[in-house]
Order: C-alpha cells, then structure tokens, then sequence
C-alpha cells in the first residue's frame, strides 16, 4: 500500500477501504459540503437556488451540478466565504498575470491549514524518512506560507528542514546542498533544473547524499524532469495541486506514472468541457474538483483549467487509490495560432528540453509582415555551451520547430523566430511560471 492510502485508511476507519466504501465516505463528506456552501456561501446559495437534493443518490449524480469557473472567484472572492471574517487565518492572493487586475482571494480557516501539514506530511512521507534533510525552495517567510507549513509537516516526519525561498542564486543554493548535507529538495521546476545545471552538480553527485527531488507548483515537462534526474543522480517525484485545493493536491508514488490524489479531501472529476458531465477513467478532459473538507471555501465542480485523464489500471505499488496522469497541458499555455490551431508550451519545452542545450525560454506572440501570428522565442543557452556554436544550436531548433509547426498547421509557413535571450531576473516573492506574452498588444 502507498503512503496516502494509510492515511486515508485512517481518516475514513477503514485500514483496508475499497472503492465502494472510498466513495461511500467521499459521498458523505460531498452532501455535508453541500449543505454547508448552500447555507454559508452566498455564491452557492445563489448558484445551486432550487437544487433538488433529494435527486443526489450517489458520487457520480454531482455531474448534475453546475460547474464553477476561475473567472466567478476571481470576480467575487468574498462570496464564496462560507466562515466569519474572524475565523479566516490565512488569505492567498492569485494575481493572473497581464489580465484585468482583478485576482482570486482563496481563504484557509485553522483546521484548513491543518489538514494542508496532514497531506503535507503524507505526501512527503511516500519519499522521506526520519532523518532526512529536505530544503525547500518555496516561499517560507510568512506564517502558513507553503514553505512553513512543509516545516511543520517534515517535522512530524522526523525530518530536517532547511527553508530557503525562491532561488535567487543557484551557485549559493548549491553550496547549501553541499554544506548542509542535503538529501531532499522541493523546488519550482525550472528553478531546480536551473539548479542540477551549476557545475556543483558533479560535487552533489559525488557526496553522494542528495537522494530524492520533489517539483511543484508549475507544469513539469518530461525531459525537465529527465534532465534533473541525470544531472544529480536523484528520484525525482512530482506534486499536483493548486492553492485552491488548499495547496496540496497528489503526487506521484514509486511508480511515478502519475499522482495520487488526496481522495479523503478532494473529489475529482475528468469533465466533458462541452457537456460538463463526467468522463469514464482513461479518457481524457478537464480535471475538475471538489473540497470535501475544507471549511472557509467550499469549492464544488472547480474548473481547474488543467487538461488529463485517470488510468485505467491500477498502479503498481498496490494502492487503492486512482491514477491521475501526469498533467500535459493547461488552457493558460495555449498558444491560438490559426483554425483552431493550437501549441502548447509543454510541446514546446518537450521539444527544446529533450534535444538542446538551453536552460530556459521565454515565449512571446506577435505577427509577421502578412499579419499573420509569429510565435517569438527568446531562448538562454546552458551555460557550458561554446560561443561559436550557438548558431548552429538555433538553426536546428528552428528547423525542428518549423517542422512540427508543418505538421500541425498542413502547410509550411515561417511560424517561428528565435533569438539568444538573457535569464530574467527572479522574482523572490512570487513564483514565476513560463507564460506567453502578447507582444502584438504591448506594440500598439
Ligand atoms: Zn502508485
């Protein structure tokens, strides 16, 4: 059995649950949510006015709900409080990046935050022992930031914490992996491969300590993940979540084929995005979910905007839980180009990740002489690249970008211009996520 099936075990009472009994307790947790958002939130008092309850007989009949969307929290976050103002201990605030300015508020009471250090603990639990050192590249400063609530979590663990922040250099970050005998990392993706490319890495390696990598909070392409694993040598696991699932959402077992949710807490759904009904495991749609514990913001049929899909065989290491795959692709990265023509960052950082030296790139749109989209890349080379031979390291990806844009669009067409970019400066506060710019807007 995993980690998290232990723990679920015990928060349901059943060491041994199966399916049926899972979901006998999900639909329990799910009716008591219900209750209280109708009763609470003003959001779903008017959203779900006239639901007839009684028409609610197992899990699969919320696909009769409606659905709720990022744009009504981002509209109105203060109604969908379903506690006093008094009772709120932690407030999140999402600012979108480049949009109306308007931002999602997401609200922990205390017993939300307790149970985020439960999964937390959990979670960590599939890959640390007692005695480990874990740095944590999160934000840590504030009380009940991730990084302090994952302090609290490894602790109960048993386990060292180191809590750095957000990387603002890797040379010193790298050092304190040294030093500090390091054994497990939590990090933002592009952050911890920028990280496992500092020539300490053969140092890392050789000490021999550093064991495991954790990476959260942002789309992990493949080769990313490939590439950490070779440059230190190390397992490297995956978090899904958002702050919206009260910051932990699953994560990958041994097997890593894809993530084990926090089923006790969360229900989720893959969702039809057109008839908003629930989709059978192994195909693919909107990953959707319900709290089915939180308290200060019961959310019901979330919209996550994340596109995947449940396998349809059980995992490997014996769990009773499902398998959501890893997670390819969300509406924010979609580039429109042309008839419904889209690319996705992660097909681009597949592509440039798994075949070239660069370590990072930034994505921008803009048009041609024609008027026609142009997809702009400003791409940073590794550092050990030669100078002389950068030239022929963009030609290729050129071409091989060109050619994927050949195939997707039928027809030839220049869609791409590249040029050797700098390394942006990190912001410490926030975390930085891979978006695209719209240059044709900023040009106006
Ligand atoms: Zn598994």
């Amino acid at each position: 059995m995993n980690n998290l099936d232990h723990w679920i075990g015990r928060k349901i009472g059943l060491p041994h649950f199966t399916a049926r009994e899972l979901e006998a307790y999900q639909f329990d947790r799910f009716q008591n949510t219900l209750e209280r958002a109708r009763k609470m939130s003003q959001y779903y008092q008017k959203k779900l006015v006239g639901l007839s309850v009684e028409s609610l007989r197992k899990m699969k009949d919320i696909e009769k709900l409606p659905l709720t969307n990022q744009m009504d929290l981002k509209t109105s976050p203060m109604e969908f409080l379903a506690v006093s103002q008094q009772q709120v201990k932690k407030i999140v605030t999402l600012n979108s990046s480049g949009t109306t300015g308007s931002a999602k508020r997401i609200f922990f009471s205390e017993a939300d935050l307790n149970l985020t250090v439960d999964f937390f603990e959990n979670g960590m639990g599939v890959f640390t022992e007692p005695g480990d050192r874990v740095l944590v590249l999160l934000p840590g400063k504030t009380p009940a930031s991730i990084g302090d609530l994952l302090k609290k979590a490894l602790k109960r663990l048993g386990a060292e914490s180191v809590i750095y922040g957000v990387v603002d250099d890797s040379k010193r970050v790298s050092e304190i992996i040294l030093k500090e005998k390091i054994t497990g990392v939590v990090g933002i993706p592009q952050q911890v491969f920028l990280l496992s490319q500092e020539k300490e890495a053969t140092a890392i390696k050789v000490a021999g300590n550093l064991r495991t990598v954790l990476l959260s909070t942002d789309y992990v392409s493949p080769s990313i993940s490939r590439r950490i694993r070779e440059n230190w040598s190390v397992e490297v696991f995956e978090h899904y979540g958002s702050t919206e699932m009260g910051y932990g959402g699953g994560v990958f077992c041994g097997a890593k084929k894809g993530y084990h949710m926090r089923e006790a807490d969360l229900y989720v759904e893959i969702v039809d995005p057109l008839t908003q009904k629930s989709l059978p495991d192994g195909k693919m749609g909107e990953v959707v979910f319900t709290t089915l514990t939180r308290e200060a913001m019961p959310l019901i049929r979330y919209r996550t905007g994340d596109y995947g899909r449940f396998l349809k065989e059980d995992c490997d290491c014996q769990t009773g839980l499902k398998t959501l795959e890893r997670i390819k692709n969300r509406v924010e990265n979609r580039i429109f180009v042309e008839n419904g023509q889209d690319f996705y960052l992660s097909e681009l950082e597949d592509l440039i990740f798994d075949k070239f030296p660069i370590s990072d790139f930034y994505v921008g749109l803009s048009s041609d002489d024609l008027n026609q989209k142009v997809i702009e890349m400003d791409v940073v080379f590794d550092k050990k690249l030669d100078e002389r031979n950068k030239r022929g390291v963009l030609c290729e990806m050129e071409a091989q970008l060109e050619g994927m844009a050949e195939k997707k669009m039928g027809r030839a067409r220049k869609m791409f211009k590249i040029c050797e970019g700098q390394a942006l400066e990190v912001d410490t506060k926030g975390i930085r996520k891979r978006s695209i710019r719209d240059r044709r807007k900023e040009n106006e």
